[in-house]
């Protein structure tokens, strides 16, 4: 049972600085954190690093963070997304007693701002209505994540969070309300999780939960300390080849580029052919982000896709001008030499 701390934040924790790029996966801006600390205590997870206490034993409850968002956000230009994906779940145990997160969602639901929820726990359900309410006036996507459907295997890799099966049926639920969802498939673990049964099998359950989209990141190990937890895991789960990081890793903290890019050609070739979406889909978020954020995202997902599939130089080309298009920089001759100029050039003001 973890030890739970009531707090003050202080005005200066509020929000996240602003990106100097909008994020990929989770479409943000701006990071929000709720509690610090997550009672679900995942072996994997990158908050053993960035959180001071120890991550899962001391839950800090920040009990004044919605009035505080409510005097920061006029600071926030509108169309701007709030992730809500900070180094602790959301919508672990203590939000059923605390209900931080549903004083956050209510401020951003006033202010009709747009936000992603990223969450493993089905308590996100108890505040359905008013994710339909931030929906409608503007963009409420939740997202989960999900490394396996087999439920023996997520017990050993992340026994305290809510199943597999659980989680696909919140999805489910979630789509039957109206809330677009995507899935994170995070992280990939080599050998564990990264096999192609392993990868179409959890990724076919995603397409059929009716999921919008999903992402997919690779395992991090930013230290030592992390790498021994993760050891640990794994001796617990089977015996592995001694030369694992070594090939994998080549004593960087993430895996090695070649790696990457056959695992991402592998799974967005299953994603293919599963009619899934490798990034969120343009029809989530039209009309409901900032014109030149909407532009942006368009070009770095377009940007992904045309590296998995090879075409290099129009990778590039992509991923050039949505930087300049986020910085307000950019050419209109580049914006016409992509095939997404008809896309593009209501949201660039052509
Ligand atoms: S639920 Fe998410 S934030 Fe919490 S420990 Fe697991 S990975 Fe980290």
């Amino acid at each position: 049972m973890p030890y739970f701390i009531r707090e003050s934040i202080g005005p200066a924790a509020v929000l996240s600085s602003r990106r100097p790029m909008v994020n990929d996966h989770y479409l943000s801006t701006y990071t929000l954190g709720v509690y610090v600390g997550c009672e679900f205590g995942c072996p994997y997870c990158d908050s053993w690093v960035h959180t001071p206490r120890t991550l899962d034993e001391t839950i800090a409850v920040p009990v004044d963070l919605p009035q505080r968002l409510r005097s920061r956000l006029p600071a926030i230009a509108p169309g701007e997304l709030i992730g809500i994906t900070a180094l602790s779940d959301p919508y672990q145990p203590a939000e059923r007693v605390h209900r931080i997160t549903r004083g956050v969602l209510e401020v951003l639901a006033e202010q009709a701002r747009p936000a992603l929820i990223m969450t493993k726990s089905p308590i996100v359900l108890d505040d359905l209505s008013l994710l339909q309410q931030m929906n409608r006036s503007s963009l409420a996507l939740v997202m989960t994540t999900l490394l396996t459907t087999d439920p023996l295997l997520a017990g050993r890799l992340e026994a305290r969070t809510p199943s597999p099966a659980a989680r696909l049926a919140m999805i489910a639920d979630l789509k039957r309300a109206g809330i677009p969802v995507g899935v994170a498939l995070m992280p990939i673990l080599p050998y564990i999780n990264d096999n192609l049964l392993s990868l179409r099998t959890t990724l076919t359950a995603v397409a059929r939960s009716g999921a919008d989209f999903v992402v997919w990141d690779y395992l991090h190990m930013a230290n030592a300390r992390h790498r021994h937890r993760l050891h640990d895991v794994l001796a617990r789960l089977g015996t592995y080849p001694p030369s694992y990081y070594r090939d994998i890793y080549q004593e960087q903290p993430t895996v090695s580029q070649r790696y990457r890019e056959e695992r991402d050609r592998e799974i967005a070739a299953i994603c293919d052919d599963l009619g899934l979406d490798i990034r969120a889909p343009h029809r989530i978020y039209a009309g409901k982000l900032a014109p030149h954020i909407e532009a942006t995202l368009i070009l770095r997902h377009a940007a992904f896709r045309d590296r998995v599939h090879d075409r290099v130089l129009l990778a590039a080309h992509h991923r050039e001008l949505a930087a300049a298009v986020f910085d307000g920089t950019y050419d209109p001759a580049d914006l016409r030499r992509s095939p997404l100029y008809s896309l593009l050039a209501p949201l660039c003001g052509g």
